[in-house]
């Protein structure tokens, strides 16, 4: 194929939806789409539950198999890119090969986060990043086993509930006074909370582990620097991420935790862009710069970059926004986390409400408990800084739509 070429390095969503977004936008070239992974883009959110409950009946690729070959995208999967030479357009792989550019996208994405004290138990301790990581706990996963989770943030809490639904006991250890500390306004950690302990899972908080070993009856001992001890048959960990920034440190990207890009994901070199994971963007509703580790941003950037790569436009960016199912319910989160006041809008009881964070009287969050429809309401409501009559907007009887604009609004 001739015309000019497109790389994206890193096959993961983001990558997969700025591939997309390029044919969408005209692009006749050729594109590569190189992974690290020996798979084609996989959907990662089934990991932490479906893949844990029920494996089999599972499918995970974003694309079918002949979507690749239909597009004209050369899929490079299970390959490792060293070093972007910025100044000619390069990569340059492990074998020495090279492969000329004329516009580069990053999504390399981020791995989890390393904990050596655990790491060193060996075998029986997991982490929670890859389909081959969800497979290994998948076997741990046996009724009347004890799992340590070790974590209390998404990845702990997801396969808390996962492990707990199939009959283990979990205990969940967590450094912080609270849950979830970097993901959720309070009252929703306090009812994530309250959903696992009514499934039997117990919480430890305040936990600094300064002890990890394994007995001779194969039990893990973990020892907290206060003197709690906790013993379990297996460990799942989830501390957070490292973005996987090493590539682009190679091509002189500026990088603050993260590789800085502008609004159309373009970073401080030209014609190389950033997406997901890795990306740090100027984002309006938070009025700061931020680097989001959510499927939205993901398919989100790379969709902008890959039309911004195209066309030179992109679209706007959308408020932060993430969902995460536990024991059935769905969770959905968006904007930000701190707000002067929390406000409840409909039925606790019924299982389907939504909660709204209020500062100065402006809606700056909300969270959505089985009510993935009004979140839609919802975000435009953040976006538009909405200031809603409070107590409209306590009342299921007024329509959401009234209330999502800009201006003071009443019930009326
Ligand atoms: P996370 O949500 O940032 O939570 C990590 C938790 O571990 C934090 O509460 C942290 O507390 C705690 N922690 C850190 N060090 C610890 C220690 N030594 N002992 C005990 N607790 C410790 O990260 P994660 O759960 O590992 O998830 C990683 C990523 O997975 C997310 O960023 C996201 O990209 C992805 N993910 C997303 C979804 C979703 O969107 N539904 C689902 C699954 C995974 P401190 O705050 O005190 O450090």
């Amino acid at each position: 194929m001739s015309g000019p070429v497109y790389v994206v390095v890193g096959a993961g969503h983001a990558g997969a939806a700025a591939i997309a977004a390029m044919r969408t936008a005209g692009f006749a070239g050729r594109i590569v789409l190189i992974g690290e992974v020996p798979h084609a883009p996989y959907e990662r959110p089934p990991l932490s539950k479906e893949v844990l409950l029920s494996p089999k009946a599972v499918q995970l690729p974003i694309y079918p198999d002949n979507y690749y070959e239909a597009h004209n995208v050369e899929c490079h999967f299970g390959t490792c890119v060293e070093h972007i030479d910025s100044v000619v357009r390069q990569l340059v792989f492990a074998d020495g090969e090279v492969l000329s550019y004329d516009k580069l996208l990053l999504t390399t994405g981020s791995r989890a986060r390393r904990y050596p004290l655990l790491d060193a138990l060996g075998e029986g301790v997991h982490l929670l990043r890859t389909l081959e990581d969800s497979w290994g706990l998948q076997k741990e996963l046996r009724p009347g086993r004890h799992l340590l989770v070790v974590g209390g943030g998404i990845i702990g809490l997801e396969v808390a509930a996962s492990a707990a639904t199939l009959g283990l006991t979990v205990t969940v250890l967590e450094r912080a006074p609270r849950l979830m500390t970097r993901g959720v306004p309070v009252p929703l950690a306090d009812t994530l909370r309250g959903l696992h302990e009514q499934h039997g899972v117990k919480f430890e908080l305040s936990v600094e582990l300064s002890e990890a070993v394994r007995g001779a009856d194969g039990k893990f001992h973990l020892r907290a620097a206060d003197g709690r001890v906790f013993e379990g048959d297996a460990i799942l960990y989830g501390v957070g991420v490292q973005v996987n920034d090493e590539l682009a440190r190679t091509a002189g990207v500026t990088i603050q935790d993260g590789v800085l890009v502008d609004e159309l994901c373009r970073t401080s070199v030209p014609e190389i862009f950033a997406a997901g994971d890795i990306a740090r963007q100027y984002q309006p509703f938070v009025g700061a710069t931020v680097r989001q580790e959510t499927w939205a941003n993901a398919m989100h950037q790379g969709s902008c970059a890959g039309q911004a790569m195209v066309t030179g436009k992109g679209s706007a960016p959308e408020v932060p926004w993430y969902w995460t199912d536990q024991y059935g319910v769905n969770f959905q989160v968006a904007g930000k986390y701190e707000a002067g006041e929390w406000i409840t809008r409909g039925d606790v009881s019924s299982g389907k409400y939504m909660l709204f964070g209020l500062t100065d009287g402006c809606v700056i969050g909300a969270v959505a408990i089985n009510n993935g429809r009004d979140m839609k309401l919802a975000k435009l409501m953040i976006s538009a800084e909405a200031k809603p009559d409070r107590e409209a907007l306590c009342d299921l009887s007024v329509d959401l739509r009234k209330l999502k604009t800009g201006a003071v609004t009443t019930a009326g």
